[in-house]
């Protein structure tokens, strides 16, 4: 419905927008609050933004209580003209209906936008212990079909059918990407996660893709890993990953598992990535609505994908100075979130990062 876009490239614009930065005219980006916990942790990311003197002018955008005849959805015509302007933008959580009712706009997004690639870095936060300390993987996601391309239907009464779709185009882009990124980030392997020995046509077809483009990039080790077999080996010593690339919902999937390894949802970031240099950064977990309005959610994960958004502008400064502040405060143990065993609320966390800034 919004076609696509003929702007040039994402790299130019970043270029462009670090060297604006400098002065002191403000990044337009959007910013989706979004439902549940997402008011709140937005919030705390625009306190610590401002805190850090990061000059960010914030077009934000809810989701509508009615349905928007234009987009067919939850989602304004605007608030996607938005982050099709701006290029860049940050998303809190959207809640989707379980079982009945509309579509998720979460997919609506990613889909509209062409955001084909989840980028979901997972690491060991320094003076956070878990069973692990030598977490550091990124899982990268293909985003925009597989088993989440949204074609379910009733065939008779008691038998439905959803469709996986899986295409050359959009394997061949996700694979390009996850090697680009492993030799940019001086990553050493990418391991292709997948169960093409049952499904063995389209998760044959992405392996396939994956390989061919791992032809490419011979000082980077390749290998394929069954899903069932990769959550194990996850589970038991996750220091042998390093990229992991992955249809759609392995990607939902293994991403969670791998937040649970380092401290869990409160703490794990992702970007999404589009063919035209949009990045929409948002974290991995949901809108929460066990702990939504409490004062109680953990900003960290929405925050670190606001590191994401201001690296993807090439902020690299602004960027490292709010990523120490967050470890810091982590580190020093004194004011923490409930879901990291402290008492603080959401309001005093964020306090405590803006006096580490
Ligand atoms: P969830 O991620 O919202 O919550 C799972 C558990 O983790 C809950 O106990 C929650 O309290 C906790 N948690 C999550 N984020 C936290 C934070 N920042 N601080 C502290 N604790 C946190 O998953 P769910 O309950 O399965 O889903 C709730 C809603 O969110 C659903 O409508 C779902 O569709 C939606 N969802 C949206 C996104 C997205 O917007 N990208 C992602 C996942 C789920």
């Amino acid at each position: 419905i919004l076609g696509t876009s003929n702007s040039s490239s994402g790299a130019l614009i970043s270029v462009a927008r670090a060297f604006f930065s400098s002065s002191t005219t403000p990044i337009k980006a959007t910013l989706f609050p979004g439902d549940g916990i997402g008011p709140e942790i937005a919030e705390s990311v625009k306190q610590v933004f401002t805190a850090a003197d990061v000059s960010i002018d914030w077009d934000e955008h809810y989701v509508a209580t009615e349905i928007d005849p234009r987009t067919n959805s939850f989602l304004t015509w605007e608030s996607l003209q938005s982050v099709l302007k701006n290029r860049v933008g940050l998303k809190g959580p959207m809640a989707t209906p379980i079982g009945k009712g509309h579509r998720s706009l979460n997919l609506t997004l990613r889909k509209e936008l062409n955001l084909y690639a989840n980028v979901r870095p997972c690491y060991s936060l320094p003076g956070y212990k878990t069973r692990y300390d030598d977490v550091d993987l990124v899982t990268i996601r293909e985003n925009t079909e597989g088993e989440y391309s949204g074609l379910e239907h009733q065939v008779v009464k008691g038998v439905v059918e959803s469709l996986k779709i899986i295409t050359r185009t959009a394997s061949m882009r996700v694979a390009e990407y996850a090697f680009l990124y492993a030799k940019t980030h001086g990553r050493k392997k990418v391991s292709a996660i997948h169960k093409a020995n049952i499904m063995q046509k389209t998760d044959g077809l992405f392996l396939q893709c994956c390989k061919e483009v791992s032809e490419k990039y011979p000082e980077i080790y390749y290998e394929e890993v069954v899903i069932d077999n990769c959550c194990m080996m996850l589970v038991k010593n996750p220091a042998l990953f390093d990229v992991l690339v992955m249809p759609n919902l392995y990607g939902d999937i293994i991403s969670d598992l791998c937040a649970g390894l380092v401290g869990g949802l409160g703490l794990t970031p992702s970007c999404n990535i589009g063919e035209d240099g949009i990045a929409l950064a948002e974290a991995v977990h949901g809108s929460a609505p066990d702990i939504a309005g409490k004062n109680l959610a953990n900003p960290t994960a929405l925050l670190l994908s606001g590191v994401m958004m201001l690296r993807h502008l090439k902020l690299n400064k602004q960027a490292e100075q709010i990523h120490s502040a967050i470890i810091n405060t982590i580190a020093e143990g004194k004011y923490r979130t409930a879901d990291l065993g402290g008492t603080s609320t959401t309001t005093e966390f964020t306090k405590a990062i803006c006096d580490h800034l």
